[in-house]
């Protein structure tokens, strides 16, 4: 081999970035990516990936990385080695824990982490500091969805894969930017529609583009999903059309179901939802001849008061009509960031371990007090929001939080913000110095995707590996390695020397992951939950019967939660999601010249009506004032927003960001913010 070809490596990675789970090869040479090079054989997106997939790696080399450990000293920072850091962590945690108690400490793991890292995150807070209190940002986008389907029929993740969606007779897509969140998924339906014919049915108050292609656009009021939804169950239900043989061998409760829809008549939900009877009629037909029927959904739903009960009432419908056990149907909650099946499927979560096994199950404790020699809480411990408020109540004291700018990524910032300052002690722990790092005692350099090894769970609960392409930069260290190391100053034993020994243990301890090993996981290939012991994976989630008592899916009667109501003068409505370009924040896209180039910053978008109203033209700035804070944004004037409906794209960290807006109400089920449910009044600054 020439100097050339022995400098120049291809290594297989997964993007970081949205739920779709491409996998691809990077060229590299030195620490330069080369190219990123998809390959047919991979899963989830085979030769296709998105413009961040393809160009969003420059911030993996970018001068504003954090490389050493930081230690505030009053208002500052300075550098510190990680023995002087860890050391700190130990005496801050230890007399934290020592005078306040093991409650007093709260863990929140990354949904842009691995699965081990999710692992070793739970494991700290549980086994080395005595708490549940830990959580993951999941409980910002999907933790509604979940809930639905646990409800109804026992698991939380798609029904199927990718490709299912694409077989589909008929995709429902409900609150989903699909083509902007989920760009290579959005590809599949959008040439399944065209060449086979795939019926598409777009449920959304913006018209964006899959809704700008679809068979049937409907734009209910914000909020009202729930309604139109449980309206066509109800007249499918009222014309004979359900899967009688179904609902007789597989699903329970549905008298007392059949009974609770007695008002969601065709009448009602024209009123609240304003969506024509013909429309309700036409979607409900449409199901009936379909053989089968896939509904995606996003944040447009789950981002509600009731946001779970409308997730419920999507399951409710399917299992009415036969879409569960078999292919090509079912439900596809889409997951937001790279990893947030796995983040909750690997317990950070409050009140489950891994594998969503319950804290207060004495068997189940049991068996993972005996694998990590120590006992375990058995009281559930504080979601995210739970969190927030207890740090303002004074009896959460300390955060350990990861790969999260949760100061900016929260609902309700200002209040979110305060409550950081309220603690004792913050240790945050990130790529770059988010704005969250300016609240923070002590900054963790962590190592992005690239540097590191391990493994994340896709939409579609499937596992794929990554091989680290770089070494971390820095003193930077992988995030399962940072935590190990705060275990073991903590006087845990941890000797991982591996992401995969993680895994072992993970799969050791959970059955629906008993199969799941880094050989099987070799390459391209891949393993999707639940995995047998032999290794045999699960492309369909259910196939003879749902995990619920007596292997039958339980119809969960919902009832409408009606979204916040505001002031008169707070008189436009802030619609919010993402822009293809930019993941979250932006703390990482922006810091990519390929795609900062192309799209600098957010804007507002409005719509023709009040830009004529309030004399707003493309780039006039305006100021937007809710009950809990304001935001400066430019505008641009399109038709994909109706009226006194705006949106403006969560994208920013800076003046403009949505959070400043939005408030602390939240999923009565799941304290998932209700990011969708906000107004403000408009201000108009400056024209252009
Ligand atoms: Fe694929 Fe999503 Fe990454 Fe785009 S952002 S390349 S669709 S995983």
């Amino acid at each position: 081999a020439t100097m050339r070809e022995e400098r120049i490596k291809k290594t297989k990675t997964v993007c970081t970035y949205c739920g779709v789970g491409c996998a691809f090869d990077v060229w590299t040479k030195g620490r330069q990516v080369l190219k990123v090079e998809p390959q047919a054989e991979a899963p989830a997106n085979g030769i296709s990936t998105c413009v961040k997939g393809k160009f969003g790696w420059d911030f993996v080399n970018s001068e504003e990385r954090i490389t050493r450990p930081l230690i505030r000293e009053g208002n500052e920072f300075r550098e510190a080695e990680w023995e002087e850091a860890l050391d700190l962590i130990e005496n801050k945690f230890n007399k934290i824990k020592k005078e306040k108690g093991s409650d007093s400490l709260a863990f929140i793991s990354s949904s842009k982490c691995t699965n081990e890292e999710s692992y070793l995150m739970q494991k700290l807070a549980r086994a080395v500091i005595g708490t549940n209190n830990v959580d993951n940002c999941s409980r910002y986008c999907q933790s509604p969805a979940t809930m639905g389907l646990w409800r109804t029929v026992g698991y939380g993740g798609d029904s199927g894969g990718i490709g299912d969606i694409a077989k589909s007779e008929l995709v429902i897509s409900i609150g989903s930017n699909t083509v902007e969140s989920h760009p290579v998924l959005a590809t599949r339906v959008k040439r399944a529609q065209k060449l086979n014919g795939q019926k598409v049915i777009v449920a959304d108050i913006r018209k964006h583009e899959l809704a700008d292609r679809a068979d049937l656009f409907v734009k209910p009021a914000p909020g009202s999903d729930l309604v139109w939804l449980s309206a066509v169950t109800k007249h499918i239900l009222d014309k004979g059309w359900h899967d009688d043989e179904f609902l007789q061998k597989h699903v329970n409760n549905v008298d007392e179901f059949i009974e609770s829809l007695e008002p969601y008549t065709l009448e009602y939900a024209e009123e609240v939802t304003h969506l024509s009877k013909e429309e309700l009629k036409w979607i409900a037909e449409s199901i009936h001849e379909a053989q089968t029927t896939c509904i995606l959904w996003a944040m447009g739903v789950t981002q509600h008061g009731g946001g779970s009960d409308t997730s419920t009432a999507i399951s409710n419908l399917l299992l009415v009509t036969g879409n569960y056990m078999k292919p090509a149907a079912g439900a596809y909650p889409l997951r937001g960031h790279n990893n947030v099946q796995g983040a909750s499927d690997f317990g950070s979560m409050p009140d489950r371990f891994p594998g969503y096994q319950f804290v207060t199950d004495d068997d189940v404790r049991k068996r993972f007090e005996a694998s990590w020699g120590t006992s375990l809480p058995a009281k559930p411990g504080l979601n995210n929001h739970e969190m927030v408020e207890a740090i303002h109540d004074g009896y959460l004291n300390a955060l350990y939080l990861k790969g999260e700018d949760m100061g900016i990524v929260d609902a309700n910032i200002n209040y979110v913000q305060s409550a950081f300052e309220k603690l004792d002690f913050f240790v945050v722990q990130d790529v770059f110095f988010s704005k969250t790092c300016q609240y923070a005692d002590v900054v963790l350099p962590a190592s992005p995707s690239f540097e590191k090894e391990g493994t994340f769970t896709n939409t579609e609960r499937r596992f794929q590996r990554l091989y680290q392409v770089f070494e971390p930069m820095g003193e930077s260290l992988p995030d399962w390695k940072i935590i190990m190391e705060i275990a073991n100053t903590l006087g845990a034993d941890w000797s991982y020397t591996h992401p995969s020994e993680i895994m072992d243990e993970a799969a050791s301890l959970t059955p629906i992951f008993a199969g799941v090993n880094y050989e099987r996981l070799e390459g391209y290939n891949s393993l999707q939950w639940p995995v047998a012991e032999d290794g045999t994976d699960s492309p369909l989630l259910f196939t003879e019967e749902f995990p619920l008592p007596d292997g039958k899916a339980k119809l969960h009667p919902v009832e409408w939660t009606k979204p916040l109501e505001f002031e008169e003068e707070y008189d436009i409505h802030v619609n919010n999601g993402r822009l293809l370009e930019h993941f979250h924040e932006g703390n990482l896209t922006y810091k990519s010249k390929a795609i900062s180039g192309k799209t600098p910053s957010v804007f507002l978008e409005v719509s023709q009506e009040l830009a004529d109203d309030r004399g707003i033209e493309d780039g006039t700035k305006v100021k937007l004032t809710s009950p809990y804070g304001s935001v400066k944004v430019s505008c641009v004037v399109t038709d994909r927003v109706f009226g006194k409906q705006v949106y403006l794209p969560m994208n920013t960290s800076g003046e403009g960001a949505i959070n400043y807006l939005t408030s602390s109400h939240s999923d009565k089920d799941t304290d998932t913010p209700a990011y969708k449910e906000i107004s403000a009044k408009m201000e108009v600054l400056e024209s252009k």
